[in-house]
């Protein structure tokens, strides 16, 4: 049988990362038995409906590479892909299970249900539907229906015994009858629920391996019930371990640590993202961390996944992000930076491979970047204090001297380049008798009024160019003078 997987997200506004990263493991799984992956968009529920989120469903898969054989934007033969353009096909099913005995029509009014919630509540018990409408007689049933009646169906769960399944990860699962409840499976808006969405779309779809979240491991005995009741043969199950902020927490929204669309606006590259998430939940068998795609799908196997919650490590991810930035093509790192450097220069005046080579080695997130190289805007309020380093033998006395010595070096240049200011500045050194550090360090401090930056004086004097170099020495010098009490 042909390997068909399927991702059947909720279009919400975002994706979840746990829900990527079930999008991710279903691809995988197709892709690497030579299979089909399928999108699939699970909008019966008209109240929580968005705007664009079928759009950044779409747009999220795209830009993570996780290409999907058949879905609601691209078609294939096993369409329609989105559940409401389904709706009529579901009444049919809902109906044959009433016939075979495995649902019920149920008219029961919103205040009853209150009501019998507020009963079982008062005797402590768990609420559940109580099966009243299951009594009707076929007759009746029809009367009121005819007579304009709303009413829902509902999933006749039988009383006694058990249900169990395998599942690809979790093993036996096993769960009594009397756990589950008599679930609603067609609205009276003539809409599906998911309880019998997922079995109608998974079984019309040919879909070999339903992989989702934890979440629905005990609800899939439910499932099964009507997998048989309409004679249809069960798919094999893979649910995921939860994805956790830590040992109690959820990823949040509230947190920004919830969606994809948080990372990428924060400044991290799809690639890592996967990749990281890849491995929230999943162990390789051998030590290899950085994965393509294509790797991945080679490694994929699921004997790697956990049972136990996957924790989210954003340090890690941070890490692994570096690595994928310290990997891109000059050009592409600057493309990419482009936004994050438009916040703070004006991207004109300065040289862009040059910024590059001082940010990219070290830079964890694109994000960063603009504090990093704030001081390239603007000259920020220092310290005289600053200067002293007592290991590099510099202080604001000797910073004064060996800055007054420079300043007409520069200022002589005939070429303002990091290669003429390297020369110039290490023949003053050596003229001087000093070491390189107690001309360069406060040269950086004058010229950026911080002494921790991305690249070092040289660097950034040829950033600024020689106008604005000499002119923040200027000022750098004067601040001594005054401070120091030589004017
Ligand atoms: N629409 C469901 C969700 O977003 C999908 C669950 C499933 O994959 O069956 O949670």
């Amino acid at each position: 049988m042909k390997v068909r997987t399927r991702f059947a997200p909720s279009p919400t506004g975002y994706l979840h990362i746990g829900g990527l990263r079930t999008a991710l493991y279903a691809y995988l799984y197709a892709k690497k038995n030579g299979g089909d992956f399928i999108l699939r968009l699970e909008d019966t529920d008209r109240e929580r409906l968005v705007d664009q989120a079928a759009e950044i469903i779409y747009r999220t898969l795209k830009d993570t590479g996780l290409q999907y054989d058949e879905g609601p934007d691209i078609g294939g033969s096993f369409g329609p892909y989105v559940q409401s353009d389904r709706k009529g096909l579901y009444q049919k099913y809902a109906e044959e299970l009433v016939q075979k005995g495995a649902a019920y029509y149920c008219f029961c009014t919103k205040e009853r249900l209150a009501e019998l919630r507020e009963q079982c509540e008062k005797s402590n018990v768990t609420p559940k539907y109580d099966k009243h409408c299951m009594s009707l007689s076929q007759e009746e049933v029809q009367k009121r229906i005819e007579a304009g009646e709303p009413y829902v169906i509902r999933q006749n769960i039988p009383i006694e015994g058990e249900t169990a399944y395998h599942d690809m990860v979790y093993g036996e699962i096993t769960v009594p009858n009397s756990d589950m409840e008599d679930n609603i499976l067609l609205k009276s808006d003539g809409y599906p629920t998911y309880n019998l969405a997922n079995v109608v779309d998974d079984h019309l779809m040919e879909i070999s391996h339903v992989i989702r979240g934890i979440e629905y491991l005990s609800s899939t005995p439910k499932y099964n019930l009507l997998y048989d009741a309409l004679g249809w043969s069960i798919p094999e199950y893979i649910h995921l371990p939860p994805v956790m902020r830590d040992k109690q927490n959820k990823l949040s929204k509230r947190h920004g640590d919830a969606s994809y669309e948080d990372f990428v606006q924060k400044g991290y590259l799809p690639q890592a993202v996967v990749n990281y998430i890849a491995l929230l939940g999943w162990s390789p068998a051998g030590e290899q961390e950085i994965f393509s795609l294509e790797e991945l799908v080679q490694a994929f196997d699921v004997k790697g996944i956990s049972k136990s919650p996957a924790i989210f490590d954003v340090e890690k991810l941070k890490w692994m992000n570096a690595e994928y930035i310290r990997a891109l093509p000059e050009e592409d790192y600057i493309k990419l930076a482009m936004p994050y450097l438009e916040q703070v220069i004006d991207v004109e005046k300065f040289d862009l491979p040059l910024i590059a080579r001082i940010t990219q080695q070290r830079l964890e997130v694109f994000a960063d970047l603009p504090e990093k190289l704030a001081f390239l805007a603007q000259m920020p309020e220092y310290e005289t204090d600053l200067y002293n380093h007592k290991k590099m033998k510099v202080t604001p006395e000797s910073a004064l001297v060996y800055l007054k010595e420079a300043n007409p070096v520069l200022e002589s240049l005939a070429e303002f380049t990091e290669s003429y200011i390297h020369d110039a500045m290490m023949e003053l050194v050596q003229k001087l008798g000093i070491k390189n550090g107690q001309l360069l360090y406060p040269l950086r401090i004058a010229i950026t009024g911080t002494a921790v930056t991305p690249g070092g004086a040289i660097e950034i004097a040829a950033l600024l160019g020689r106008h604005e170099t000499l002119e923040r020495m200027r000022m750098s010098i004067d601040k001594l003078e005054r401070e120091l009490g030589r004017v």
